[in-house]
């Protein structure tokens, strides 16, 4: 097994797509010396556990813009990272909603327009002819991105990480973290299994795990670990397949295509139960109430897809903060650490705002040392400390992960 350095500039913890695209940008716009250390391979945390799911409709000017950028990201990966791709394979998606949720779709979606998101409200005949198989019966009206679909995460994560080495990080994995070391009120580095590496700068992307480093110190950044249950489904050969990446507010089900007669599918409970272990599967009766719940959430809205067998079921969980949306800043705006970034709790919507996550992180850890890159969006809206100061950010159509 290789030495782990004595030492480096920055740490990043983590490499799920937040560490992975943090520890490319840190590495591209500087010299400092990069190290990205995961307790686990990369992806081997939630991000390898994924819907895979690209889209920009959202709630607030903030996360448009940041999946905007994502998207032209992932779209652009020759010229915006140059090494590897991210696997984006576009089939358009839809989100369709009932009369109680129309205004605040149309309103998303003028917002959307207004940032530069090709997207347009459709009629119910309009969703009906985009995809075949949506019963439209009872509902009011869609979001239509023709650019949306999906990636492949784990290509997305290792094409990040070749190129942070590339130029010049260091990818220690697994190397677990035991503790982040702090020294008269700063980070001076971190414990791992195999000895310490000193740093005056550590970034916590850890995703669901946050807590677990982060309360020893007194940094309390209120992330719940919540359940989702996923399923693969396949059609009957001959069956007619599904085109596009649809939700459906109403049933609360997400569901797109995947390869050859398959598609990923979660049909959402009305709440997600909590859990201590993010990648514990779920018990086989939650695997059962999964299934009851996507035959019914079908049978409403897709019934040609009930003759679907479920293939496999899989569980991860979202790191959930109080208004759904992550958290990126410094600690010391919430306790007396300095030297810690805290890029955390992205709520269910890690792999489009990732590519935005790198740059804002990267641009707010160098300050005006960052070389040859463009100013990063201001993420200030999603500081630490709102939490505390009530400042919470927009959810039109409450408390999930939709918007
Ligand atoms: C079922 C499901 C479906 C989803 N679908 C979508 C979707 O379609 N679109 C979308 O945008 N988002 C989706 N999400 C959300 C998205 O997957 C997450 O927001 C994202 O993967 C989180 O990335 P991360 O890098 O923050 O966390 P992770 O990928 O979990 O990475 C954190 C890493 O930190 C490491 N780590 C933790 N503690 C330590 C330690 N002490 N020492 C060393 N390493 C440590 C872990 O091993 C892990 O690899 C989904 C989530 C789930 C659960």
């Amino acid at each position: 097994m290789r030495d782990i350095p004595a030492e480096a500039d920055v740490i990043v913890i983590g490499a799920g797509v937040s560490g992975a695209s943090i520890g490319y940008q840190l590495a591209r716009r500087s010299n400092r010396r990069v190290a990205v250390v995961d307790a686990r391979p990369p992806v081997g945390g939630i991000s390898g556990r994924t819907f895979g799911q690209i889209r920009q409709h959202y709630s607030n000017e903030l996360m448009v813009r940041m999946a905007l950028r994502g998207f032209h990201c992932i779209r652009n990966w020759a010229s915006e990272v140059g090494y590897g791709d991210p696997g984006y394979v576009r089939l358009g998606y839809m989100l369709i909603v009932t009369e109680e949720q129309i205004e605040g779709l149309r309103r998303n979606v003028e917002l959307g327009r207004r940032l530069g998101v090709d997207t347009r409200f459709v009629g119910p005949d309009e969703i009906e002819a985009i995809e075949p198989l949506v019963n439209a019966e009872n509902l009011a009206g869609g979001a239509y991105e023709p650019d949306g679909g999906y990636i492949d995460v784990t290509k997305m994560v290792l094409s990040w990480l070749g190129a942070a080495t590339e130029c010049g990080a260091d990818v220690l994995t697994p190397l677990a973290v035991q503790e982040i070391l702090v020294a008269d009120g700063a980070v001076s580095g971190v414990a791992t299994d195999r000895g310490e590496i000193r740093a005056p700068v550590v970034v916590a992307a850890t995703g669901a795990w946050a807590p677990d480093l982060l309360e020893p110190l007194g940094v309390h950044v209120p992330i719940e670990r919540r359940r989702l249950d996923m399923a693969t489904l396949e059609q009957e050969p001959g069956a007619r397949a599904l085109q596009s990446c649809i939700t459906d507010g109403n049933s609360n089900l997400v569901i797109r295509p995947d390869m050859g007669r398959r598609m990923v599918a979660v049909a959402y409970p009305p709440e997600m139960p909590p859990v201590d272990d993010p990648l514990a599967d779920a018990p086989l009766a939650a695997h059962h109430d999964h299934a009851a719940r996507l035959e019914r959430a079908l049978a409403e809205r897709l019934p040609a897809l009930t003759m679907a067998g479920i293939v496999a079921s899989i569980s991860g969980a979202y790191d959930i903060t109080p208004d759904y949306h992550p958290v990126l800043g410094w600690a010391h705006e919430i306790a007396d650490v300095d030297g810690l970034y805290l890029a955390v709790g992205l709520s269910g919507h890690g792999l489009k705002l990732s590519p935005c996550i790198g740059e804002i992180v990267a641009s707010q850890v160098l300050g005006a040392e960052q070389v040859g890159s463009a100013p990063a969006l201001d993420a200030g809206a999603l500081r630490p400390s709102r939490f505390a100061e009530g400042d919470l950010m927009h959810l039109t159509y409450g408390p999930s992960a939709r918007a």
